[in-house]
């Protein structure tokens, strides 16, 4: 498929990314968001993809470790957060729990498998990112994947897309807008087939190849953010075509000011994409 400029995702595409805030609101106001992930030896994945949520404008955010002991209750550098172990954030109706965001370190074990059943489960009339792990164990046990009533939206890189699909890597890369295309048919989803030129699709075939973004995100962690950064998005109201397209958009453009700054690619951090994201978001 060739790229036509019509299917280029650039600032101008995203401006709901950039509506300000009206003077009289509160923390309400800016939904409430959870992730589920962080199992054994992964906390990290999910602490990233939280603080992104928090710093793209989340109102409040809980972070549900699927690690049985949990080695942390807090996450001391954003004390912001709420650490609580995987069950007893899904035990918890009354959370009110907007948007979930799950996946992100979560581990690929019966354990973990477990943990995205209930929650995918929980989270069937509620908008939902998944990410990572997820998408393996969504590929792995396809009957434990129950039938949606809210949008959600898959984010694989190149490899997690295959094992969706059921192909190779290397078929997913020949051809990235029709496998896009294909994987969003399949799972009724909003998809996002990640790498240097990321195509997002919707359900029903509407695709477009994001224009921001460089090799500075090349490097461990920048996914969970992106994850992060879309669930805040849709947690502050955005509909799902301006929350995909604008978090894919923004988080390729914090890159790509860091490196103005002299900030990567070379050694980038994830950490950094968050924080850059924010200053953009607030400088329309
Ligand atoms: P993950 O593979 O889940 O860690 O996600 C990596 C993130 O970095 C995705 O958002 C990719 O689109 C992005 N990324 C990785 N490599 C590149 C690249 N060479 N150019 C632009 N974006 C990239
Ligand atoms: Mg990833």
């Amino acid at each position: 498929q060739s790229i036509g400029t019509g299917n280029l995702i650039r600032r101008a595409d995203c401006k709901t990314l950039f509506v300000s805030r009206k003077h009289d609101t509160h923390k309400g106001s800016f939904g409430t968001l959870a992730v589920l992930g962080g199992g054994h030896g992964m906390t990290g994945a999910a602490l990233l993809a939280s603080r992104a949520a928090l710093h793209l404008g989340a109102g409040k955010v809980f972070v549900g470790l699927a690690e049985a002991n949990p080695a942390l209750s807090c996450d001391l550098l954003q004390p912001e957060l709420m650490l609580r172990p995987a069950a007893s954030l899904l035990g918890k109706k009354d959370a009110g729990i907007g948007v979930w965001v799950v996946g992100c370190g979560l581990g690929t074990d019966q354990g973990a498998a477990d943990w995205l059943a209930a929650t995918l489960h929980a989270a069937r009339e509620t908008p939902t990112v998944v990410d990572a792990d997820a998408l393996i164990l969504m590929a792995a046990n396809p009957k434990r994947v129950p039938a949606r009533k809210a949008a959600w939206v898959l984010t694989p890189h190149p490899r997690e897309a295959a094992q969706l699909l059921g192909c190779d890597t290397a078929a997913i890369q020949a051809n990235r807008v029709a496998q896009a295309r294909r994987l969003a048919a399949k799972y009724s989803a909003w998809v996002v087939l990640k790498g240097a030129g990321t195509v997002v699709s919707s359900p029903d075939g509407r695709w477009s190849v994001n224009g921001s973004g460089n090799a500075g995100l090349a490097t461990a962690g920048t996914g969970d953010v992106l994850a992060g950064m879309i669930g805040a998005l849709l947690a502050q109201g955005l509909d799902m075509d301006d929350a995909v397209r604008g978090g894919v958009w923004l988080h390729g453009a914090a890159a790509q000011d860091l490196s103005a700054r002299g900030i990567g690619p070379i050694g980038l951090t994830a950490g950094e994409v968050i924080a850059a994201a924010r200053d953009l978001r607030n400088r329309p």
